[in-house]
């Protein structure tokens, strides 16, 4: 490891009041360090909303103090940051270091909501986990996270959260060269399964850590007994497993493929996190892969409930001498946990469908679900326009359907459908409208927000503002935003690929 610089202590006061309970209480999982130094720092975009809710002064984080925290140039006032200690498996093989190789966390704050969040940049430089890396991050793909997460938010979906994305003024090394950037932000904490995988290791460190992920996500569990059947920590496996199995139907209502869900990308606290290779799907296909290194595709849209249940296995065995000193029992009490895994996912997927399909108030049933994804996935159905085109059927507007699958083959599934919804008793007008309030009719379209990008990288920033602005109003039509309807053109999408680490 390299060495610790003597002080990260910042005095910038640009951003005050950072607390740093998990760097004081788990210094065995952190290392201070300071965020290189950023040459010409030029902010491209700030989430004020954001910024308000975190109760940071926004012309502050305009100006040159600001900005210089927000690129880890200069560490803010009080505040000392560091980088976060983690194991994983990455695609089903194991690292025992990983850690933030590029990424620091500058400490936490406090929310309008009383909540406590991690601010953390991404880019800011080497640090002691770096491994082979440079610990840069270039604009594109910071501002693609900044985009993305926010249209997860927007869609209701538990994510971290973008602050900002400062440019450094430095050239990195990628695909050719490129400019390099700083992403900030926002989590319910940056704890993972991967920092359980590290702590289980260290052997001391893991109970602390258990209490303070406790604490800091579960507080009623701390209430309970830490021996005994329904102890604390197989409770908050149970948590983990519940928080994470309800994320997890989230992407699948919505499309969302993840691709790269090692186990130091999935969380304790149940948000999204990490949009390297991530991607919305455009035709309904289960064996959608868009990452460029996934070749044998496990993180493929399909798999995604099934490796997640992986991951949370290898959650479950960093917790075994915790909630039982006879390995058996421990065993026993995790595995029992563990199988009620599909069981909890089905019902928040099914929940996820019903809604989608206007069905409330009854159990949802299952074929109907898997009769419509089997006709999307015969005529390359668009997965977002399919569910806006079945509330145009119902308000008596039959082209978008008629588009996406032809009428003789879905026309008895429809049958079908209109009955259970006359049996509930809403109009059909009035069905149409909620379907329309969770279905979204704007996504990040893949080749939109590739072109977005291109041209932020060259230092046009309009269509990536023109975009962030549609895809954080998801649901309700306008006519100015036409464009951002149609899925990628076929040609398109057969060479698209998307990249870790970038
Ligand atoms: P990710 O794929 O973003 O989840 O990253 C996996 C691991 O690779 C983490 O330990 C990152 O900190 C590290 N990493 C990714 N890119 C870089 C980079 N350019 N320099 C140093 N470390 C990196
Ligand atoms: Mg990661």
């Amino acid at each position: 490891m390299a060495a610790i610089p003597d002080s990260t202590v910042g005095t910038n006061t640009a951003v005050s009041g950072l607390e740093s309970t998990f760097a004081d209480e788990l210094g065995a999982l952190t290392v201070p360090w300071q965020g290189a130094h950023a040459p010409n720092p030029t902010l491209l975009v700030l989430n004020e909303q954001l910024a308000a809710s975190l109760r940071l002064n926004v012309d502050a984080l305009r100006r040159e103090d600001g900005v210089g925290v927000l690129s880890g140039s200069t560490a803010p006032a009080g505040a000392t940051p560091v980088a976060m200690a983690y194991a994983g498996h990455q695609f089903g093989g194991y690292a025992p270091l990983l850690g933030d190789g590029r990424a620091l966390l500058l400490g936490e704050l406090v929310n309008s909501d009383g909540q406590r969040v991690d601010l953390h940049l991404k880019g800011s430089g080497r640090t002691p986990f770096s491994r082979g890396g440079d610990g840069f991050a270039v604009v594109g793909p910071m501002l693609r996270e900044y985009l993305v997460s926010e249209a997860m938010y927007a869609l209701g979906i538990p994510t971290t959260r973008a602050l900002s994305v400062v440019a450094t003024g430095q050239s990195v090394r990628r695909y050719g060269t490129e400019p390099g950037a700083v992403l900030a932000r926002v989590a319910a904490s940056h704890l993972r399964v991967g920092t359980f995988e590290y702590a289980v290791r260290q052997g001391e460190v893991l109970q602390p850590l258990a209490d303070y992920a406790i604490a800091r996500h579960y507080p009623k569990l701390t209430e309970l007994p830490t021996t005994g059947d329904s102890n604390r920590y197989l409770t908050f496996f149970e948590a983990v497993v519940e928080a994470q199995a309800s994320l997890v139907a989230h992407w699948m209502r919505i499309g969302f493929v993840h691709g790269v869900m090692n186990t130091d990308n999935t969380t304790i606290s149940g948000q999204t996190i990490d949009y390297g290779p991530c991607a919305f799907l455009d035709a309904f296909d289960p064996a959608a892969v868009f990452s460029s290194i996934d070749h044998s595709g496990r993180y493929a849209f399909g798999n995604q409930p099934a490796v997640l249940k992986w991951n949370l296995a290898r959650f479950a065995e960093t917790l075994l001498t915790l909630i039982d000193s006879t390995p058996d029992d421990a065993i026993t009490a995790v595995s029992a946990v563990l199988d009620t895994f599909d069981e909890r996912y089905a019902g928040h997927y099914a929940a996820g469908m019903a809604a989608k399909l206007g069905v409330a108030g009854e159990p949802l049933d299952r074929a109907l679900v898997d009769d419509l994804l089997t006709l999307m996935e015969e005529h390359g159905a668009d997965w977002t326009g399919t569910f806006r085109a079945l509330a145009d059927e119902l308000r008596g507007n039959s082209m978008p359907l008629d588009g996406l699958v032809p009428r003789e083959r879905i026309g008895p599934w429809l049958e079908r459908w209109r009955g259970v919804l006359t049996k509930q008793g809403r109009g059909a007008a009035e069905t149409a409208d909620v379907m329309d309030c969770v279905n979204p009719l704007y996504i990040p379209r893949n080749h939109q927000l590739d072109a977005a990008l291109r041209a932020a990288t060259d230092g046009e920033l309009a269509p990536f503002e023109k975009l962030l602005e549609v895809v954080t109003h998801p649901f309700a039509p306008r006519d100015e935003w036409a464009d951002y309807i149609t899925p990628a053109p076929a040609s398109f999408n057969k060479t698209f690929q998307t990249f870790c680490g970038t």
